[in-house]
């Protein structure tokens, strides 16, 4: 298990169940983004209208699809939950959509990788509520349009940048989620304590908050494995020492990172000079899907000033070498 993976793994299924917030007023921080949908929702309500379809942008496990979930619930419908890779064909969208209620929510995660045979029969479903079917074959084909009740798509995407421009065109709106600070992961896992009856200092809380990529994901992983250690290593109550221990055996450093976060930086280091590198050049070094880098590594490395994305490729910072102990003279040409 890699704990600092912001992406959903199995066991965190029943996790996500018990803790996912309900309402607005129990989702910490995003607070702009928060008031702009709140705002959406009553207005929606108020001419009894489905919501405008919405896009939510961002790194995984920063609670897209938690707040799809609380649309819905604040809407006061139901909510259909699927993803762009599961909808193969044409088929599986029409199942999806016709059976779609009157302003109900059809979320659909990384939405980015829907093929395109998909995505232009979504159109007219999200434009003018039909969706077209052909029956028969050869010269008995017979196109029929069937009407659909109006609905509100929810999209959501790790990498807006790979949406193309006419779906991209078509969401009313587009909600980008930021990291989570520290004091925000504070109180989520404050709040996580609470609801799994672990005794926890604040001081750890936000300890916890730090360590955790700005992600509640990872806030609420990491506090179920320092739950572990408590357990295990002292009385069951959290404490500050016992975030550090747990991390130092996870190998999180105090900034947050995890090996394979300072193996990518280190590579920019010992093997391009500090960069500037092509992505799929630090994949091949690291070992990993340039991909996954992309969506899950780089854009925390990013925020936390770690990494820069120029026009040539990567680069680390200055920051970057103080923290990792390195010197320029550590970059050679390998
Ligand atoms: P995403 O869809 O962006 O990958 P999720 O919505 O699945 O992320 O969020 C992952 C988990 O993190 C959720 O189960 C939820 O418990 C927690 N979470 C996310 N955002 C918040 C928040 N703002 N407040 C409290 N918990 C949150």
């Amino acid at each position: 298990e890699r704990i600092v993976s912001p992406v959903s793994e199995e066991h965190d299924v029943d996790l996500d169940r018990t803790l996912r917030p309900q309402t607005f007023a129990d989702f910490i921080g995003q607070e702009q983004l928060k008031q702009n949908l709140s705002v959406f929702v009553a207005a929606a309500k108020k001419r009894g209208e489905a919501l405008d379809h919405i896009l939510f942008s961002g790194p995984p496990g920063l609670g897209k699809t938690t707040l799809a979930r609380i649309l819905a619930n604040e809407i006061g419908v139901g909510i259909t939950i699927t993803s762009g890779p599961v909808l193969e064909k044409k088929g599986d969208l029409a199942g999806n959509v016709t059976g779609l209620e009157e302003r109900e929510i059809f979320f659909i995660d990384e939405i980015h990788r829907l093929n395109r045979v998909v995505e232009e029969s979504l159109y007219p479903a999200i434009e003018d509520f039909c969706f077209d079917i052909v029956t028969g074959e050869g010269p008995a084909a017979k196109s029929i349009r069937l009407p659909l009740k109006p609905f509100t798509l929810v999209g959501a995407t790790t990498r807006a940048g790979l949406l193309t421009a006419p779906m991209h065109a078509r969401f009313g709106y587009v909600g980008r989620m930021q990291y989570y600070t520290p004091e925000d992961l504070q109180k989520i896992v404050l709040r996580s304590a609470k609801l799994l009856n672990i005794p926890c200092d604040p001081g750890a809380a936000l300890e916890l908050g730090r360590r955790s990529r700005g992600t509640p994901r990872i806030a609420n992983r990491l506090l179920r494995r320092t739950r572990d250690v408590a357990d295990v290593r002292g009385n069951g109550h959290i404490t500050t020492d016992l975030v550090h221990k747990t991390c130092k055996m996870l190998g999180i450093d105090t900034g947050g990172l995890d090996e394979m976060d300072r193996a990518i930086l280190s590579a920019i280091i010992t093997h391009y000079k500090g960069g500037p590198v092509g992505i799929k050049n630090i994949a091949v070094v690291v070992g990993e899907e340039s991909d996954t880098i992309e969506d899950v590594y780089e854009p925390y490395l990013i925020q936390a000033g770690f990494l820069k994305r120029t026009p040539k490729g990567r680069e680390v910072t200055s920051k970057t070498y103080g923290y990792l102990g390195m010197s320029r003279k550590e970059s050679s040409t390998g």
